[in-house]
């Protein structure tokens, strides 16, 4: 039995209508023409909606929606110390477990297929995906001064989950070595970070040059930048997504771009925690790949990535006064293309053998009326509830606005009776 997607325009096509065939996980037919359906296939009126690959959040703690709300004010190493970490002190792998399923709940609403995940109780974040059908790149984060003050613990934890989860849910779940930054890991930790993921064949997944104090101790204790820091000790021979690159200079981007790492551009987190804007014109005028994640979302509050390519251009523009700065189409093309090849997936542009990721938006809501140029359209006007449908792998996992994996409403007061217990 196969999917047949009528009636549906496609991303990056002119405004014609299309018809979709999905077999399996592949896309097997894109015609203008109607493909005629078989008895037992499932056939889906597009209603003129626009189809396109769905978003890839290339840096976020999806558990975090835990502390949604939390501290909203302060700067980032008071939010981390006295607010963020007192409370994950407490979290139980059931806080974790729930917590994760409403994140995807939020993501999957946003038309997002696949998420680059740091966080702890890491077992509990890779059960959570497994039951939603979304694609992830899981990692534990590992905080530790030195190997022999923690650090050999944490290298077994990832060991034992990439043990486990390497590949699992029909390849659609991966694990990287998260070391979780420059500052809060030590640099024999590092070295054996980067040797675990060389002997495992596995990406590192960091956050990098986010704030000014994070540079300034890196260069103070070790005379580099960040980046610089990283590739003496080898790791930026490994695949990696880093987080934030906000504070980084010519020699920085010149390297970012020769070792080819994956930046996961998160301006709302950046903005909200007064951290500053990440220099992303340059970068992608330098050669350097950039995706788009949303962070956490104690930092953003939402995991909504039509909002966080909208705050992309705007923040590019604003302050560059350029309007050119990032168009509708390099906008998109980091909140997709860029964040599956920082993920590891294969490339997805809706066309015959592709995976069956595939998300139907609505074009004809007053917000969006009237809706010319798609590309446009979906940044400059759409908006995350205008998400109608959403398939991963061919399997429909968002069906006329109705979640089929999860629920919803199970999940939400799960979350709120879990933090109840920690709050009183
Ligand atoms: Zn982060």
């Amino acid at each position: 039995m196969g999917i047949l997607l009528r009636n549906v325009r496609l991303l990056g096509h002119d405004a014609s209508l299309y018809t979709v065939r999905i077999d399996g996980e592949r896309i097997t037919a894109v015609s203008r023409a109607s493909v005629p359906p078989t008895a037992e296939d499932d056939v889906i009126d597009g209603d003129a909606k626009l189809a396109l690959p769905g978003f890839v959040n290339a840096h976020t703690h999806l558990p975090m929606v835990l502390m949604r709300g939390l501290a909203d004010d302060v700067p980032l190493e008071e939010w981390l110390e006295d607010y963020v970490w007192p409370l994950e002190r407490k979290l139980t792998p059931e806080d974790v477990y729930w917590g994760t399923l409403l994140a995807l709940a939020e993501a999957l609403r946003g038309g997002t297929v696949a998420v680059a995940d740091m966080y702890f109780h890491t077992d509990q974040v890779a059960r959570a995906v497994e039951e939603s059908g979304m694609r992830s790149v899981l990692s534990y984060g590992i905080i530790a001064r030195s190997m022999s003050d923690g650090g050999e613990r944490e290298l077994r934890v990832t060991e034992t989950l990439a043990a486990k989860w390497h590949g699992a849910a029909q390849g659609r779940i991966a694990v990287a070595v998260s070391p979780h930054s420059t500052y809060t890991c030590g640099e024999d930790v590092w070295r054996a970070c980067r040797g675990l993921a060389k002997e495992r064949g596995l990406g590192i997944h960091t956050h990098l040059s986010e704030s000014r104090e994070e540079v300034a101790r890196v260069r103070e204790r070790t005379g580099d930048s960040p980046p610089q820091y990283l590739e003496r000790l080898g790791v930026l021979e490994v695949p990696t997504v880093a987080a934030h690159c906000v504070h980084v200079d010519e020699a920085d981007l010149a390297l970012l771009a020769r070792r080819g790492v994956v930046v996961a551009h998160c301006p709302k987190s950046n903005a909200k925690l007064g951290n500053g804007l990440a220099p992303i014109h340059a970068m992608r005028a330098r050669g350097v790949r950039v995706a788009l994640g949303t962070d956490g979302a104690a930092s953003n509050n939402r995991l909504d990535m039509i909002e966080e390519l909208r705050a992309a251009w705007l923040l590019a523009r604003g302050p560059s006064e350029d309007p050119r700065a990032l168009s509708a189409g390099e906008a998109i093309s980091m909140a997709t293309d860029e964040g599956r090849a920082g993920l590891g997936l294969p490339p997805a542009h809706l066309k015959v053998g592709d995976v069956a990721d595939v998300v139907l938006l609505r074009l004809d809501a007053p917000h969006t009326t009237p809706a010319g140029d798609a590309v446009s359209t979906l940044a400059f006007s759409s908006q995350s509830s205008d998400v109608t449908d959403v398939f991963v792998g061919g399997r429909p996992l968002m069906r006329k606005g109705r979640l089929l994996t999860i629920d919803e409403e199970r999940v939400q007061s799960e979350v709120v009776r879990l933090l109840r217990r920690h709050t009183n």
